[in-house]
């Protein structure tokens, strides 16, 4: 997510920059709401930033405060309708809004606002509907213009789950944290501007210096008179649990989290990944690209030459991120190809970020096997990946993920692997040398921090199918 207020300042190619910078984080649908002071237009679609967003679509958009996002879908399909940001026509001029994360409390939250299934497509459609039902009648607006705020102040309280939001009117730039601050966002400055973003790289890349995270639980609004803070949650909600894999593979290396670049923390994790679990090989690899800094770190430490094993084609983006099991494991292939002449009649220590259904693992192994390598010892930079998560990372279900079904020996065996460790999480939380930092860490230790219904699956708004007969 990304949005920025700056009179007088080109913002949609801000905001373009801005979630180019922020890709990872989504590639199914990309889109953008810029206010001229009287009227929002917002112009999204399926695809990639540079799919959706050309010249010809930016030079038409001029205001000076604009959102931006591009979607990862947890909740509701991959489809337009649910593409963001959000609009509604209410008050004024309506209200434009992006969401990363997922509620928890989708399905109450429908249910006591009287909605049918299929009424709203997302979560987020659903919160905009909640938002926009605060609105005051046409006319009845606040004098002071903050019909969006005091709505805001009345619905935040009634989520729950994981949610960072951007919302704008015509002259408002909001940004909300959940209580938890599961997922990021950030505020920067501009000479004459404000920006929040969901990773700093974003700030850099438009010229904006970064001035601090969002706490959990803090709401920003920006107008012509600044930046004001408000709390919407009770004090006793706020405990910080920011995402683990945003530090593990989510947020780009170059991010600052809890004050702490997100590579030096990736590289920390492959040096105590190299003492916790030391074996004899000749080269160190990683899985590009997440991979590639605690391979470094291992090497590091171990001793052992750091080399590249694999090249990937750089024009394809994340096969995790993908919305199907089919499109992941031909991506890998279409993604990594072994480099032979480093490989054959080596052993191997390749460092991959994680194992979720162990597709990657499966199929790299195997391609550098036939590349020649004599032995592969697989060093993962974070524990066994045991639990769904219901916080805004799609990994999938139980019964899909491979360390909820299989023991250690089971799955080296099943990756075709001759050895496999994975950091501890004590090692992964010292890596991150953020000592007073507080983590969610539930898909790693079924603990959640916010409570997650039985019924919550991706679907839980849409029409269930008819039952036949
Ligand atoms: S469950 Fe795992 S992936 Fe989800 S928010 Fe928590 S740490 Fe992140």
């Amino acid at each position: 997510m990304f949005g920025v207020y700056a009179p007088g300042m080109p913002v949609a190619f801000m905001t373009f920059d801005g979630l180019y910078a922020l890709q990872h984080r989504g590639q199914e649908s990309a889109g953008m709401a810029v206010s001229d002071g009287d009227t929002i237009t917002v112009v999204k679609d399926m695809g990639l930033v540079t799919n959706v967003f050309d010249e010809r679509t930016l030079v038409p958009l001029q205001g000076h405060l604009a959102i931006g996002h591009t979607r990862y879908s947890t909740t509701g399909s991959s489809t337009w309708r649910n593409a963001q940001p959000v609009y509604r026509s209410v008050g004024e001029a309506g209200f434009a809004l992006g969401h990363n994360g997922n509620l928890t409390n989708t399905e109450t939250l429908a249910a006591g606002a009287g909605m049918l299934p299929g009424v709203v497509g997302s979560d987020s459609d659903l919160v905009a509907e909640l938002i926009a039902r605060r609105f005051p009648a046409e006319g009845h607006g606040r004098s002071d213009g903050r019909d969006l705020e005091a709505a805001l102040l009345e619905v935040l309280p009634t989520l729950e789950g994981a949610f960072s939001f951007v919302l704008m009117d015509t002259a408002h730039l909001v940004g909300v944290r959940d209580p938890n601050g599961f997922r990021p966002l950030c505020l920067g400055r501009l000479d004459g501007g404000w920006v929040l973003a969901s990773e700093s790289p974003a700030l850099d890349v438009i010229g904006a210096h970064f001035v601090r995270e969002i706490e959990p639980g803090e709401m920003v609004v920006i107008d012509a008179a600044g930046c004001r803070t408000l709390r919407p949650f009770p004090a006793e909600r706020v405990e910080p649990k920011l995402c683990i894999f945003e530090f593990v593979y989510i947020a780009r290396p170059d991010t600052h989290l809890y004050a702490k670049e997100v590579h030096g923390a990736r590289r920390r994790m492959g040096e105590l990944l190299a003492e916790q679990a030391p074996v004899a090989a000749d080269l160190v690899m990683g899985v590009p690209e997440s991979g590639v800094p605690a391979a470094e770190g291992f090497a590091r430490h171990s001793g052992i030459p750091y080399g590249q094993g694999l090249v990937k084609n750089r024009y394809i983006g994340r096969t995790f991120i993908a919305p199907n099991q089919e499109m992941r494991a031909a991506g890998v292939r279409r993604k990594l190809n072994p480099l032979r002449e480093n490989v054959a009649g080596k052993r191997l220590v390749v460092v991959d970020d994680s194992v979720v259904r162990g597709t990657t693992q499966r199929a790299v192994t195997r391609m550098l096997r036939e590349a020649g390598a004599t032995e592969v010892h697989l060093r993962i930079s974070s524990p066994p990946w045991r639990w769904p998560c219901f916080y805004g990372i799609d990994a999938g279900s139980r019964s899909e993920l491979l360390a909820a079904n299989m023991t250690v020996p089971d799955i080296q065996e099943y990756l075709g692997v001759d050895s496999i460790a994975y950091l501890t999480l004590e090692n992964l939380v010292r890596a991150i040398e953020a000592p007073r930092a507080g983590f969610c860490a539930a898909c790693l230790t079924g603990e959640y921090p916010v409570e997650v219904p039985v019924t919550l699956t991706k679907a839980v708004l849409e029409v269930p199918a008819a039952s036949g007969g």
